[in-house]
């Protein structure tokens, strides 16, 4: 499986070859700012390494997947949501996913929000 993909939009952020608004890095994942946030705080949780889309998880990606989602929380705290979140994954073409790159949406702050 390949590590990175030239082509894709969240890799490229990854490699530091396009902007963004960091919340977190550690050796798996990077953590972003969504672009177009449909509430007051957020963020993308991203594995480093290009998986398309969770469909494509393979038996060793567990601990990544434990780790993306355990981040959650901690993330939400940092960022001064105190009120609960939401954690979204769409996953392929009718689960409406638009970047092919895994990324966890988590989404908080006081309501009301654009979407979601
Ligand atoms: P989806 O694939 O439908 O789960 O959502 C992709 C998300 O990526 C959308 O919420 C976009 O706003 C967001 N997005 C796309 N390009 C960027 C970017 N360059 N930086 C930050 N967020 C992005
Ligand atoms: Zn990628």
């Amino acid at each position: 499986m390949s590590t990175h993909d030239p082509n894709c939009i969240f890799c490229k952020i990854v490699a530091g070859q396009i902007p963004a608004k960091k919340a977190h890095e550690d050796e798996q994942v990077l953590v972003f700012h969504d672009i177009n946030p449909w509430a007051p705080v957020h963020v993308l949780v991203i594995p480093k390494r290009h998986i398309a889309t969770l469909a494509d998880v393979g038996p060793g990606d567990e601990g990544l997947l434990g780790h993306m989602l355990g981040l959650a929380p901690r993330l939400m705290r940092d960022l001064g949501v105190t009120n609960g979140f939401r954690t979204l994954i769409n996953t392929g073409k009718d689960g409406l996913q638009e970047v092919y790159h895994l990324h966890m949406h988590v989404i908080g702050g006081p309501r009301p929000w654009t979407k979601g």
